[in-house]
């Protein structure tokens, strides 16, 4: 059977790295097991979730490289859940229920005072059918709730009944059914909450392995309870740590921080993020892998810790710039060429330039220092503006070669006696504008001899 697996989160913000750490821990093991990735949209709340959510989170995956098989829609999937809605009723698993929530506030408030867990007590189930039709002529409309198969004869007698499952990246599982609720499957007005349909779009899309946060872990011991209702044999699940901030927040959709788009805008290179979102919080090293076949290689669910994944935000720069350091002018190209870096001089800059930039745009300073001249000329001592007089008058007629700047140097010192730092920094600072950056060696070329006299203070 070909290993499908499914990222499934609701189009109600933009995503974070926290979801990209799902989404991407699905494509990994996709990739590893040459399976299907489903993109799954759960936008059965139909009042917080939108379209524009919904590409803004493929427009992000597609940046991370992640490419899924199929793309699908709760909110068109209605009648499939319908239908499973009827089997469930006429098994006699799905029972109506007529409490309000201030109604079951007051009775958890109670079951906790008598020292009972507060879970709902299936008083539904008490009801005659005088009492149904009361409310039904009051108006009030149920909600239907899943009942867990918690119980030898009574439902009102729930016994300890352990939901086991061999985790992908926790190993045994155990939930105890008798301490949880009977999950409401069907709101009042007829909308579905998260469970039902996730349960049956994983038997429907054959979902082979459920990959997705920690938080869900009490939920699976439902879940397979209900695909078990509905005849189906449980998926492979696995249920990876929450990205965490260093002080142990979690991320919210809601805030927008550390979301995909501010990263990129940030000028975070996408392996940078997936990088670090699949390797933080695992027993591998972080480190910055050049792509996603690469990084899948260092991939095991398994080797997830299960304590909170926490991150600094500032490792991604460090990533940033590995990845900056070791880019191939062919990687770069094209995007040097957007940002206005293009023609014979384009591979050389980029070469002497990667080492010493933290994102991509920022060759755009250095390629304004080498066409157009320092961005703010320095100012000198009299000393030095002597010093450099001296040295402009001794740089070497065209054509150049490889030891230009050696040979300038070279001449400079023996003229004036002038090594080390009091030499080369005055150079520096005349030919750039910077008291740091790239190799001379390899600008002084790029600039040509014109354009290193043009510098002359
Ligand atoms: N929409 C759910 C979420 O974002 C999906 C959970 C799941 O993968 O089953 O939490």
């Amino acid at each position: 059977m070909t290993a499908t697996v499914r990222f499934a989160p609701s189009p109600t913000g933009r995503i974070h790295i926290g979801n990209a750490r799902t989404a991407l821990f699905n494509w990994l093991f996709a990739v590893n097991n040459k399976g299907r990735f489903i993109q799954r949209f759960d936008d059965t709340d139909i009042a917080r979730s939108t379209q524009e959510f919904a590409d803004s989170i493929l427009y992000d995956l597609h940046w991370l490289g992640i490419f899924p098989d199929a793309t699908e829609y709760q909110s068109r999937r209605i009648d499939i859940y319908d239908a499973a809605v009827e089997r469930l009723k006429a098994a006699r698993v799905l029972y109506a229920c007529y409490e309000t929530p201030e109604e079951l506030d007051l009775r958890r408030k109670v079951r906790r005072t008598r020292g009972l867990p507060p879970v709902y007590g299936r008083e539904a189930l008490t009801l005659t059918p005088e009492q149904v039709a009361e409310y039904e002529s009051d108006g009030r409309r149920p909600h239907w709730r899943f009942l867990l198969p918690n119980f030898t004869s009574d439902p009102l007698q729930p016994e300890r009944t352990e939901v086991h499952w061999n985790d992908l990246v926790r190993g045994e599982e155990t939930v105890d059914l008798a301490s949880l609720s009977d999950p409401v499957l069907v709101r009042e007005d007829g909308t579905y909450l998260y469970t039902l349909p996730s349960v049956v779009d994983d038997i429907e899309m054959g979902v082979t392995h459920v990959i997705r946060g920690d938080d869900h872990v009490t939920n699976t011991g439902v879940q397979i309870a209900l695909l078990q209702a509905l005849g189906a044999e449980p998926p492979i699940f696995g249920h990876h740590n929450l990205l965490t901030t260093v002080s142990g927040e979690g991320l919210s959709k809601r805030t927008g921080a550390l979301s995909i788009e501010s990263l990129r805008e940030d000028g975070i290179e996408p392996m940078a993020v997936a990088s670090l979102a699949v390797l933080v919080g695992t027993s591998e090293n972080v480190t910055a892998a050049h792509d996603l076949n690469e990084l899948a290689s260092h991939f095991d669910p398994a080797a997830t810790s299960k304590s909170a994944a926490k991150f600094d935000p500032d490792e991604l720069f460090v990533l940033n710039r590995t990845l900056m350091h070791q880019m191939p002018f062919e990687e770069a190209r094209d995007r040097l060429i957007v940002l206005g870096i293009s023609g014979d001089k384009a591979e050389p800059f980029w070469l002497a330039v990667r080492g010493n930039i933290d994102r991509l745009s920022d060759a755009v300073a250095w390629w304004r220092i080498l066409s157009d001249g320092p961005q703010e000329p320095a100012e000198f001592s009299g000393e030095d503006r002597e010093f450099l007089h001296q040295a402009f008058d001794l740089l070497p007629e065209e054509p150049w070669n490889g030891t230009v700047w050696k040979d300038w140097t070279g001449k400079i010192k023996e003229a004036t006696g002038r090594k080390g730092k009091p030499l080369f920094m005055p150079l520096r600072l005349a030919l750039t504008g910077r008291t740091w950056g790239p190799e001379l060696s390899d600008l002084l070329p790029l600039m040509g001899r014109e354009g290193t006299l043009a510098r002359r203070p």
